[in-house]
């Protein structure tokens, strides 16, 4: 069977649609493979080109003799694009998009702005050569020359505005020097310096000073002694908040420095953890970079531009700065990596988990995770034996783990006490007040989707099918989310007939509003989407809060993040059941982490912490874990249900999201879909979900719905995912229905 290449010519313009069909000689049918470098015959005189890979198939899109061969394949690549390149097909084949859409994700493109220049006057001859023809110039009465070679001499360099400026040197005379050998004019880019880079510079503190430890020690030692022999490898440092984590990434990083390899260390958001950017900054100076996303686009490029020169040898960043093209990438680090804030929301929907490890596979790099709360995935991966899994227990800097204490809110309602606030965190506030600490007050509102539960009993409304809470809608009705089950809500429990049911409604500032009411003489301060909309909103309330102009700091899981705050004493933790009751198969995960998060925010300086955990379900594994601080514990427990709903990482699932501004076109072409997926999910016993209403329904106008698939294999969805496509492309019906798909 004879196989066609179809390639791209130029990936650095707008023509990436552009793909060009060419026929693969035999000797390299078995060869090429998306990203390969190949030399093709291409426009007029057919001169040999360079193009990229794009796709391998065995369907011709023109008759054979019109088609041109590949002429060979280049093999001779340092490094660079075409890693990323195939990077971006694997992203396309995997989660599903475009070609073009996955090689816009990956590769940096160069904006309207061009790099900015700097042009310099550059002297080329020896001090004494130069003093000499100074002296002919001078006899000569050639002034304009004396007077360019005088400010040489003295400079060495000079700007080639000031040459042409105030020494008034004609373009003329430059030109005939520089043919005489006697200076260079030459062109230097200078990259826009970021504001955030600006200000590292500027930052005087920051320098580590201590030595490893023993846990520290052993991670670094393990991952050195294997680093030359293995190529890629895989390793997960589940480590405590306070461990010590970021120390081991800088030695990691110094590691593939000294073997001339550079690295690249992902962050949740850098806004959340200046002071940590600030360590590195001080150890690893002006090698450096930082994406953040607040850069404009020219910035970014210029960026990774610098990468690609060799200018730089350590890119800090969000999930994307995982596409940094550096010649000899030799570490990945993905701090924090359970963070959500990894996956992209934007097709292709990538991870910045797998997508990193993609990469690290394709450079034969090192992957590093790191978290104080792995993911499942990630813990269930190092449990299959894929990468080493290494503990770190004990807070670098001492320090014992808080207290911590569960509210049962059923109780407080039957003993009298309808407010938010339970009478054991109230009491628990006043006192922190009195010694002049702080307070936390966290609203757990991630993913709530409006489930509705009763605070007699604490009993919430499931799905019967998914094992996930049901969502509370205008109409009145209780839907699923990813069956589309749906029932009327109900008045009074129908577990214990109390009619004190319903769905949560209070916001943080509701809270805010409460607790000033109760503790009129304290300074309350509130973070959520709300008060940090300026550019610099959230920094100035962290400041503040910081240097303690306030005693109460009220917010949504934004303030749990990365912030050490010594005087805060006491975390309170309201309803922690909202995000347990999220409505999605990843709710208690998300619960757990944010817990185990929140209450290490108490207790960080001297005193001890306290937390307290409010919630209609005392109960639940995953906060009598987080109480503990057990994650092993909550790693089974949580396992174990996974694996009986078939809910990752036990199997795969892979959600087909449709979109419509036409609301009846979309519930047709979702039913027309749902029907052929049912059919060759049927051949290849995956397991098919819905269609349901997404967990927001309609955006901008817009209707969504999704259908979920499972099976225990990724291959398996990945195939039923290409034939989706296929199906979608060939069907006029899904002309006006985005379709897309996200890989759980
Ligand atoms: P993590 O990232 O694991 O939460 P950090 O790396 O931020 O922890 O370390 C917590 C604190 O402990 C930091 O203030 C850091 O300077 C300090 N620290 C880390 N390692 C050591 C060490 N070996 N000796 C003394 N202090 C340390
Ligand atoms: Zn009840
Ligand atoms: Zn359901």
């Amino acid at each position: 069977m004879e196989l066609f290449a179809d390639i791209i010519i130029d990936i650095s313009h707008n023509k990436l649609d552009q793909t060009f069909q060419y026929r693969i000689p035999p000797e390299l049918q078995n060869v090429l493979e998306p990203g390969s470098v190949v030399e093709i015959p291409f426009g007029r005189g057919d001169r040999l080109t360079k193009g990229y890979v794009m796709r391998v198939t065995d369907i011709p899109s023109c008759p054979l003799e019109k088609m041109k061969q590949v002429k060979g394949i280049v093999t001779d690549l340092v490094g660079g694009d075409s890693k990323l390149i195939a990077l971006a097909l694997w992203m396309r084949d995997y989660y599903g998009s475009t070609t073009v859409q996955a090689l816009r994700t990956v590769l940096p493109f160069r904006q309207k702005a061009s790099p900015k220049k700097k042009k310099t006057v550059v002297l080329r001859i020896s001090k004494a050569e130069a003093e000499e023809k100074l002296e002919f110039y001078k006899k000569k009465h050639q002034s304009a020359r004396a007077r360019l070679l005088e400010a040489l001499l003295e400079e060495g360099i000079l700007p080639y505005e000031a040459v042409t400026g105030s020494l008034k040197i004609t373009s003329s005379v430059l030109k005939t020097l520089e043919e005489q050998g006697v200076l260079t004019c030459e062109s230097e880019q200078i990259y826009r310096t970021p504001a955030m880079l600006q200000r590292l510079q500027g930052e005087k503190t920051g320098q580590d000073t201590f030595s490893l430890n023993g846990e520290q020690r052993e991670i670094v030692e393990a991952i050195g002694k294997e680093w030359d022999s293995c190529g890629f490898a895989q390793y997960l440092i589940h480590g405590v908040t306070g461990s010590g984590k970021t120390a081991v990434y800088m030695e990691l990083i110094e590691m593939a420095l000294l073997r001339g390899e550079q690295a690249i260390l992902l962050i949740p958001e850098i806004a959340l953890t200046y002071q940590n950017v600030i360590r590195f900054y001080h150890r690893f100076g002006d090698r450096i970079s930082i994406l953040h996303s607040r850069l404009s686009k020219a910035e970014r490029y210029d960026q990774f531009e610098r990468a690609r020169s060799g200018d730089i040898d350590v890119m800090i960043g969000p999930r994307s700065a995982l596409f940094t093209p550096f010649q000899k990438l030799g570490i990945i680090i993905i701090d924090e990596e359970h963070e959500t804030s990894y996956k992209s929301e934007s097709i292709p929907r990538y991870h910045a988990r797998e997508t990193g490890k993609k990469r690290a596979m394709l450079e034969k790099a090192k992957l590093v995770l790191g978290s104080a709360t792995p993911s499942l995935d990630a813990y269930y991966e190092a449990q299959q034996g894929e990468g080493r899994l290494f503990r770190m227990t004990t807070r670098a800097l001492g320090g014992s783990l808080p207290e911590v204490c569960t509210v049962d809110m059923r109780k407080e309602l039957k003993e009298g006490n309808r407010s938010i606030l339970s009478r054991t965190l109230s009491g628990k506030i006043g006192e922190c007040l009195e010694k002049k600490q702080q307070v936390m007050l966290f609203l757990n509102r991630r993913g709530y989707a409006g489930f509705v539960s009763c605070r007699s009993c604490g009993h919430v409304i499931k799905c019967p099918h998914c094992d996930v809470s049901l969502s509370l809608h205008k109409n009145g009705r209780l839907i699923c989310h990813y069956c589309g089950y749906e029932e009327p809500s109900v008045s009074v429990c129908p577990k214990c007939g109390s009619p004190f049911i319903g769905g949560f409604k209070a916001g943080t500032q509701q809270i805010e509003e409460m607790v000033k009411r109760a503790f009129p003489d304290a300074g309350v301060l509130r973070m959520d989407a709300d008060t940090t909309k300026g550019r610099d909103g959230h920094a100035e309330i962290l400041r503040a809060f910081g240097n303690h102009e306030a005693d109460i700091l009220i917010g949504t899981q934004m303030i749990v993040k990365g912030h050490d705050f010594p005087h805060v004493t006491l975390v309170g933790i309201l309803a922690a059941d909202l995000s347990l009751n999220a409505g999605d198969y990843q709710a208690s995960e998300r619960t757990f982490q944010l817990l185990t998060q929140a209450a290490g925010r108490a207790g960080r300086g001297r005193e001890p912490g306290k937390v307290v955990i409010q919630t209609y379900d005392p109960e639940n594994y995953a906060l009598v874990c987080a109480a503990k601080q057990d994650y092993e514990s909550f790693y089974n427990q949580e396992m174990h249900h996974r694996a009986l709903a078939g809910y990752p990482p036990a199997g795969d699932m892979m959600a087909v999201h449709c979109a419509s501004e036409n609301q009846q076109q979309l519930e047709i072409a979702v039913d027309y879909l749902a029907k052929f997926i049912r059919q060759i999910a049927k051949k290849r016993q995956a397991v098919v979900i819905g269609p349901a209403d997404e967990a927001v329904a309609k955006v901008n106008d817009i209707y969504r719905k999704a259908i979920y698939l499972k099976h225990k294999e990724q291959r398996v969805l990945t195939s039923i995912k290409n034939l989706v496509e296929q199906y979608v492309e060939i069907n006029s019906g899904f002309q006006e229905i985005m379709i897309s798909f996200e890989r759980k």
